[in-house]
């Protein structure tokens, strides 16, 4: 994705079941290959990985947009 994937959007590289499609191809980038999974960020399964990434998301909001949810 040239231009970087926006939050909430699924990777074009993403397979249906859930598979890196680029997973071992020189095109994989550096910052996938790099990540390693880790359970405090993951969890044991898909769905909490899924939530612990909605919180981040939201903890990382700028102030303003944070705020709104607030009023
Ligand atoms: S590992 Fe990287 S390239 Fe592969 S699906 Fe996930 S985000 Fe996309």
């Amino acid at each position: 994705m040239p231009n970087g994937k926006p939050a909430g959007v699924s990777c074009v590289h993403l397979s249906p079941s859930m598979r890196c499609i680029l997973f071992g191809d020189a095109r994989r980038p550096d910052l996938c290959d790099a990540f390693k999974a880790e359970r405090e960020f993951c969890g044991d399964n898909r769905e909490q990985a899924l939530v612990r990434l909605a919180q981040l998301e939201l903890q990382s909001l700028p102030d303003a947009l944070a705020l709104e949810g607030d009023v």
